[in-house]
């Protein structure tokens, strides 16, 4: 199966209540554990490529990896950028082939985050490319033991939630309703009324950042009631650090650095097959064969992809209906100055 497109993936674990992980890719061992696992488990996935993970993994060559990886895969497979920041991530996204993109728009003021996501969204659609975007501020932080909780006075805000939804077009929406990355100090408490008040006020597929630390019985509520994308890596992490422990102390001498990492993929391997039980996407594809169906909205397997799917807005035989002549102008200026200001220093000096 190809790679698919989130939306569809997301409405179809809505309609059938259960949710998608999104696990964090920051770099190829992780990348095979959660494969490994959604092929085993014939469970639909997301593979989230984070932009602050960049410094740790190219964005152009995992989506290549990723890309090839999904293609062999006989499950449903998505790849997502993950708390994209800026306007030239999402461009080098959506040229390097990702099906969705989540645009981070919540540290700006309301209006801004609306201006913004409405923009991103039109460039995003008019190329084939889901977006999420977040409102309401997820708090916490990764990659560190340190601990955070969630502030209720960052809570989404259901009538802003409804507003912002109706005004940006969005395919996706994460709120904070008591998450927070990384480590939970103490026990996450989550608000779930207003989850169910948001979810049945927008209608639109809901996500959860930070899942590490959320209760199983938690999960399997907020999935009831809205729920469709669950974002969970830290937890992938420490037990990666704990496998290559586990593997050191039974055997200082180890003398073998893919064996080290091997030890790490067991151990990645096993939180996402918890987890993808929890979620209740285990099992899915046999389940629901017209899943398959399903993925005819997205790009063809047929599709060759030896280069990334074009973004239509790059050629100007191809307008977007959808746009009046001089917001397209705008739009293909930005595009296209964003790509080239990219491609030198992708490339090197010509
Ligand atoms: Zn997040």
């Amino acid at each position: 199966m190809a790679l698919v497109n989130l939306g569809g993936l997301l409405h179809h674990a809505l309609k059938h209540g259960y949710g998608v992980g999104a696990f964090n890719v920051p770099d190829y061992e992780t990348l095979q554990a959660i494969l490994d696992v959604a092929v085993e488990k014939r469970s639909p996935v997301i593979l989230d490529v984070a932009e602050v993970h960049l410094k740790y993994i190219d964005l152009e060559e995992v989506a290549y990896v990723a890309r090839r990886a999904a293609e062999r895969a006989p499950v449903p497979v998505a790849l997502h950028l993950d708390h994209g920041e800026t306007f030239e991530t999402i461009v080098r996204a959506i040229r390097a082939g990702f099906t969705s993109v989540m645009f981070d728009g919540s540290r700006l003021p309301y209006e801004e985050n609306v201006a913004r996501t409405r923009e991103i969204v039109r460039i995003c659609h008019a190329c084939g490319v889901t977006v999420e975007a977040e409102l309401g501020r997820v708090l916490g932080g990764e990659g560190t033991r340190e601990r955070f909780e969630a502030d209720p006075s960052l809570f989404t805000d259901p009538d802003q939630a409804v507003d912002f939804v109706r005004r940006t077009g969005v395919d996706a929406l994460a709120i904070a309703f008591g998450t927070a990355h990384g480590l939970y100090r103490g026990t996450p408490k989550l608000d779930f009324p207003r989850l169910e008040e948001i979810a049945r006020r927008t209608r639109i597929p809901l996500v959860l950042h930070g899942g590490t630390g959320v209760a199983d019985e938690d999960f399997r509520r907020a999935i009831a009631l809205g729920i469709a994308k669950i974002n969970y890596y830290t937890q992938l992490s420490l037990a990666g650090i704990e496998g290559i422990r586990r593997a050191l102390e039974e055997d200082p001498e180890i003398g073998s650095y893919p064996l080290l990492l091997q030890k790490a993929r067991e151990s990645i391997r096993a939180v996402v097959r918890h987890q993808m039980e929890v979620f209740g996407s285990a099992g899915v594809c046999d389940r629901f064969p017209d899943l398959c169906v399903a993925c005819e909205q997205c790009f063809p397997s047929s599709e060759p992809i030896e280069e990334p799917r074009p973004c239509e807005l790059s050629t100007p035989e191809a307008p977007s209906e959808r746009l009046s002549e001089p917001q397209l102008r705008q739009l293909v200026e930005r595009v296209m100055r964003a790509v080239l200001e990219e491609l030198p220093r992708r490339n090197g000096p010509a």
